[in-house]
């Protein structure tokens, strides 16, 4: 027999955060409808409910020390996030160009 399943989320390996050069454990973030577990586990901070957004290409996690949002790689690696997606003609995007 093998082990029994998992349902909880799996721990988080330690990472190389590459925004802060530190060695960090990224807290997760939960996408989605937050989950009265879910919720239960931001309170203890060891999650990051993101909201309903859903977007192609989400941040996955947020490194604790630098608060960076990072995206894990096929490779098991964690890359900072940067929005690939802008709405064009937002008012907060213009907000900081000059006039
Ligand atoms: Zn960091």
């Amino acid at each position: 027999m093998s082990d029994h399943e998992r349902s909880a989320t799996p721990p988080v390996q330690q990472a190389h955060c590459p925004a802060c050069h530190r060695t960090v454990r990224p807290t997760p973030i939960l996408w989605g409808l937050p989950l009265p577990e879910g919720m239960e586990a931001a309170e203890r901070g060891e999650v990051i409910l993101g909201g309903c957004l859903v977007s192609p290409f989400d941040p996955s996690h947020v490194c604790p020390a630098c608060r960076t949002r990072l995206y894990e790689t096929p490779d098991g690696d964690f890359e900072v996030w940067v929005a690939a997606w802008s709405i064009p003609g937002s008012a907060q995007d213009r907000g900081t160009l000059p006039h």
